[in-house]
């Protein structure tokens, strides 16, 4: 019931079944070998450049390490682990939130060598559903983490450190979100897209009749 009220206020978010005529026109596994690897090569020339970047104020400001530091060393190498952690499964339960709340289906969750997953492997989402969902983390987190960064700059500069690595590599594990994203802004536009996403792998489908007159 609660899925039928909403789809009358967006629209159709998912079908239960792949409706007749549709072809599949893309698809992508995070744990085949060279898609893996290529990902987080990309991943982690984004964290590089972001970690440089955020650099630049400690020099800017002249910021100096002179106290003792050790005791602070070891409070932020603790809380930044306790932070990573948290975020590797926050980032997942951000994209299930938003998978639930516009299908409302069941939800998968995981581990592999390549990446962390959540996808909602029994449907396919519309263009806008799959959107939603794909830039939910980036989006959160991007906006949480870097006014704490700047914040965390006057606290103390190892914190600010943590926290600017953490977005580095919020940033850099965001690479196969914002791929997908980068494809259905730009290439996939179609409100009729369909994608089947089972956490490791996404499959995007289009009525036949359009994938002919796109080519
Ligand atoms: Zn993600």
């Amino acid at each position: 019931m609660k899925n039928n009220e909403k789809s009358a206020k967006i629209g159709k978010t998912f079908e239960a079944e792949l409706p007749a005529g549709y072809a599949q026109v893309f698809h992508i596994n995070a744990k085949d070998k060279k898609i893996g690897i290529l990902f987080n090569a990309v991943a982690l020339v984004i964290m590089a450049v972001v970690v440089v970047l955020a650099a630049i104020p400690l020099f800017a400001f002249e910021v100096e390490f002179t106290e003792s530091t050790s005791p602070m060393l070891l409070i932020t190498y603790t809380v930044f682990f306790v932070s990573l952690i948290a975020y590797i499964v926050l980032h997942e339960l951000v994209h299930g939130a938003a998978y639930k709340m516009l299908t409302g289906e069941k939800l998968t969750f995981g581990l592999s060598w390549s990446c962390a997953f959540c996808g909602v492997p029994t449907v396919f989402t519309y263009r806008k559903t799959a959107l939603i969902a794909l830039a939910a983390p980036f989006l959160t987190f991007s906006v949480l983490l870097v006014p704490v960064a700047i914040a965390l700059f006057f606290v103390h500069p190892l914190l600010y450190i943590a926290c600017a690595t953490l977005f580095a590599l919020h940033l850099g594990g965001c690479a196969g979100d914002l791929y997908m994203m980068i494809l259905l802004l730009f290439k996939f536009k179609d409100k009729k897209l369909l994608m089947k996403d089972t956490g490791p792998e996404q499959f995007l489908y289009l009525p036949e009749s359009e994938e002919q007159r796109d080519k």
